[in-house]
């Protein structure tokens, strides 16, 4: 992949990400990454270098968008990442804090997270927003909908007089999770973050979440900032994705705060709140998934290729060390080489579990050894075997590796076996019955 080879890509990406809202700056950062590590990579059979930049991209996206310990691996068949959100006891209830500009979908997000959680927790909805008599109103419309209780103290009352009086509401009555509804104001201004100050020092949630509508644009990765700087974000909800965005705010609140978008909010009801899933983020974003799954099948096709590659070389008993290397790596994938032993037919009454420790061992130390040869060396084991400079060639790997020079011989000598076996047919079909089990 060269500089001219991905130009056109490149700007194509570019405007992707700007239609989709993604901030200039957190788009061209994104961008250089991707350039940076993809300049000099082989292009794959069977696809453009601008295709397989777009892969690039969209991998990038997902990695930037899922790779945060506090949005784990589901169990799924997609593997995908699901939201979790701290959880407290009825002794010492989890606060939950919501903030955003108004209109953003506080108040409603307020009532679908409630919903969300009410199957496994005993949640109290407070409601701080005394700006609006409207706002209140709205709230315990919505917990009534819901079953989940609300809790209010009027509008003439300071809003951290609330939110203390809700919380010891909920420590009384043994609720072990309290969401707190605040007011939002048209633009980002010093009161309303003064208020949300004081709430959050008064109330020390363990969630704090930006509400933020995704058709916000370009603006989310300042009031990110603003917000985040101001109260210290744990997370976003984005809310609005049943509109016409593509979701760009996404890119630009984890590229600004690194914090996790949680949940999106996909409609006006209650129930319309979905676990965030950056790989669907990311296609939407990226809108290409057509070019993302064809680069997909090229690579899996190019590992095929190499297995064939591997088995000529066995055929022909050309076998060096990073044959070995690769094909120990077979056992890796497949899990371990107990593993593998228990899937051949006869191999297990073969080894014990000792033998098996024993060989699991030797392969770990015989890969040490590899990584200390030079390149000419992996590729060429006579150097190590036969040439006059075989000692002290094994003297300097062994050392290198930390092992002894009777295990670097031990390994030579069962490396000498191995290759001599590879020629033979016996061999040849213990080789395809672990490749296959493996592929
Ligand atoms: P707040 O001022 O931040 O509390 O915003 P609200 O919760 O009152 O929501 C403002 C408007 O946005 C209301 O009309 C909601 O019905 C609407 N809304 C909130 N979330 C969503 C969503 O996910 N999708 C759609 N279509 N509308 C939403
Ligand atoms: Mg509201």
């Amino acid at each position: 992949m060269s500089e001219a080879s991905i130009q056109p890509a490149l700007r194509e990406v570019r405007r992707a990400l700007l239609d989709a809202d993604v901030n200039v700056d957190v788009a061209d950062t994104l961008i250089e990454g991707v350039r940076a590590r993809s300049l000099g990579q082989e292009v794959l059979e069977g696809v453009t270098a601008e295709q397989q930049f777009v892969k690039a991209m969209y991998d990038e996206l997902l990695d930037m968008m899922g790779g945060d310990s506090s949005v784990p691996m589901s169990d799924g068949p997609s593997n995908v990442p699901v939201a979790t959100l701290a959880s407290g006891t009825a002794a010492d209830p989890a606060v939950i804090l919501l903030a955003g500009l108004q209109g953003a979908g506080k108040t409603t997000a307020a009532g679908k997270l409630a919903l969300f959680l009410k199957e496994q927790r005993k949640v109290l909805l407070v409601a701080a927003d005394i700006y609006r008599p409207a706002a209140i109103k709205q709230l315990q419309v919505l917990g009534e909908s819901i079953g989940v209780e609300v809790f209010t103290k009027g509008t003439d009352v300071d809003p951290v007089e609330i939110v203390n009086a809700g919380i010891q509401k909920a420590r009384d009555e043994g609720y072990d999770t309290v969401i707190v509804d605040t007011a939002g104001r048209q633009v980002i201004d010093t009161d309303l973050m003064d208020e949300l100050q004081r709430m959050k020092r008064a109330a020390s949630p363990q969630e704090t979440l930006l509400i933020v509508d995704a058709m916000t644009g370009q603006e989310a990765a300042s009031l990110t900032a603003a917000f985040d700087s101001a109260i210290g974000l744990t997370g976003a909800i984005l809310t609005k994705m049943d509109g016409d965005s593509r979701g760009g705010a996404a890119v630009s609140v984890r590229g600004v705060s690194g914090k996790p978008i949680k949940f999106v909010g996909t409609g006006e009801k209650t129930a319309d709140l979905e676990p965030f899933y950056p790989d669907r983020m990311a296609s939407r974003i990226l809108g290409m998934g057509d070019v993302v799954s064809l680069v997909e099948k090229a690579a899996s096709e190019v590992s095929d290729a190499d297995a064939l590659k591997m088995q000529q070389k066995m055929l022909d008993a050309s076998f060096d060390f990073d044959d070995f290397v690769k094909q120990s790596e077979l056992v890796t994938k497949m899990g371990s080489v107990a593993g593998i032993a228990k899937l051949m037919p006869g191999m297990a009454n073969q080894l014990n579990m000792n033998q098996i420790r024993e060989v699991e061992a030797r392969l770990k130390k015989s890969k040490s050894m590899i990584s200390s040869m030079t390149k000419k060396e992996r590729a060429n084991p006579e150097l190590l075997i036969k040439d006059s400079s075989a000692r002290s060639r094994l003297i300097r790997i062994t050392k290198g590796s930390g092992c002894g020079l009777d295990e670097g011989q031990q390994f030579m000598s069962e490396f000498q076996r191995m290759k001599t076996m590879m020629s033979t047919r016996r061999f040849w079909r213990f080789w395809l019955m672990i490749q296959s089990l493996a592929l």
